[in-house]
């Protein structure tokens, strides 16, 4: 078959990966000028290590992302350093990232609510029975089960955080997912994500995917003769190819607007699909910020921060890697039409100066060497109520378009693991429907 793939982030990639090897014409078509999408990054003439756009890391148990770099032979690339999590309890930080941590944790006393909070995690942490939880929200369920006080002082920043007008409406199984499929060891890849990234697009193209770069696909039309006509602007004359299948790995959105064809109801269901976006400011500093070592800096969003999270990278990977800058990113979660999604990068930095002193007050403006700004609307998925319901099925109704997204890999939240499982899942049903 003549295959035509919409996106070469790693769902885009994995299914590649499946259907040249079972003997498919693969092309892919990425609008970006890298492949890598939501978990690409950048590097500085004088790095040796790139910086991902946006923060990000491998857990011990991602084991479709694990099985994949295992299968392309690089698995000696993969580090799992241990980097340090905190938590802001007046005004100071405690360890946050393993059982005892949490035990030790100040912020919930030595009475009932420690046994609480110990007992549901141990409660989440055994059940599988996500669809049960999934007809609760994360308020009302842990209000019940964990208590007011526990919800409030360890759950509900995180929700607030994450999903901010939608925090109250969030299910249960998205926390629960967190809790079950997240470890304490944060893995990454020599050379960062962009060297994974781009050692698997040179395997796909030795394999003989062609991958074609700043190439944005602008309309899927379905053909009387069951084909597919992709619509690119490759020559600048409405370029037009026609494939047997196409897998998009976009936001439901972009589909939406991609191919209108789509039968109404599940055009409907794309467009319902509700998501955060994410802002991530990324700075080098001549200093080290955190004197503590901290990696992960959780911010409460009532402490009067103006971003959610202080990631300091290089003291979860070596400067040495980055020629002695130290890398901080400061990440939030925000609805698309906020005012970070229009601010220049300069007025933003402003906002954000005055914070980075009370991670460290020797800090400077004249400490920062240089600022990168990474905006995306299409951030994290929002499960409400019954989420399970609303998931668009990877095979479409028009013959030939399959979709597979973050928002479909529910009850996981998104990852580049599960963009790596349900990218597979769409070349098997690909493969399985041929021929038509
Ligand atoms: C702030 C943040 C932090 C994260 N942290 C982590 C983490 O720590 N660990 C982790 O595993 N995951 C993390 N993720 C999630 C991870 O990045 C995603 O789950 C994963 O990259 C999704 O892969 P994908 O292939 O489904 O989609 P994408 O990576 O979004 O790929 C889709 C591709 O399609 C392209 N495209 C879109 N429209 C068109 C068009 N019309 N024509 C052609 N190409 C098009 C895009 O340019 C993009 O390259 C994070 C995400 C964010 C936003």
């Amino acid at each position: 078959m003549r295959i035509a793939i919409l996106g070469a982030g790693y769902g885009g990639m994995a299914a590649a990966f499946d259907l040249v090897r079972a003997r498919h014409q693969v092309t892919i078509f990425e609008a970006a000028g890298h492949v890598g999408g939501l978990a690409a990054g950048f590097k500085e003439p004088h790095w040796d290590w790139s910086v991902e756009n946006y923060y990000h890391h491998w857990f011990a148990s991602d084991k479709h992302m694990l099985g994949l770099i295992d299968e392309l032979g690089l698995s000696e690339k993969v580090l799992f350093p241990r980097p340090y999590t905190v938590l802001l309890h007046k005004d100071k930080w405690y360890p946050f990232d393993s059982i005892l941590n949490a035990i030790l944790f100040p912020g919930l006393g030595w009475g009932l609510n420690k046994a609480r909070f110990g007992l549901v995690g141990l409660y989440l942490r055994l059940t599988n029975n996500w669809k049960v939880l999934e007809k609760y929200t994360v308020d009302e369920w842990m209000g019940r089960w964990a208590g007011k006080t526990v919800y409030e002082k360890m759950w509900q920043p995180l929700v607030i955080g994450k999903f901010g007008p939608y925090a109250n409406q969030v299910n249960m199984a998205w926390l629960w997912a967190r809790l079950k499929a997240r470890t304490t060891r944060l893995g990454t890849f020599e050379g960062g994500f962009q060297a994974f990234a781009d050692a698997f697009g040179e395997k796909l193209r030795t394999l003989g995917v062609e991958i074609k770069l700043n190439t944005p696909i602008q309309a899927i039309q379905p053909q009387v003769d069951h084909t597919l006509k992709i619509q690119t602007d490759e020559t600048g004359q409405n370029d037009e190819t026609k494939f047997d299948q196409c897998l998009v790995t976009s936001s439901p959105r972009q589909f939406a607007d991609l191919a209108p064809d789509l039968p109404k109801d599940y055009l409907k269901g794309l467009l319902e699909l509700k998501s955060m976006g994410a802002v991530v400011m990324t700075l080098a500093l001549k200093h080290k910020l955190s004197e503590a070592g901290h990696y992960w800096h959780n911010l409460p969003k009532n402490a009067g921060y103006p971003f959610l999270a202080l990631v300091e990278h290089t003291n979860y990977v070596s400067p040495e890697h980055f020629g002695g800058d130290h890398i901080v990113y400061c990440g939030d979660y925000l609805e698309s039409d906020h005012e970070y999604f229009e601010l220049s990068e300069a007025e933003l930095l402003e906002r954000f100066i005055p914070a980075l002193k009370r991670f460290n007050p020797k800090f400077e403006r004249g400490w920062i060497r240089k600022t990168w700004l990474h905006r995306t609307k299409y951030g994290q998925p929002v499960p409400l109520v019954n989420h399970s319901q609303n998931i668009p099925s990877i095979q479409t109704p028009i013959n030939g378009l399959y979709f597979a997204s973050m928002s479909q890999v529910y009850p996981w939240d998104r990852g580049t693991n599960y963009a790596v499982e349900i990218g597979r899942e769409a070349a098997r049903l690909m493969g399985k429907d041929y021929p038509k």
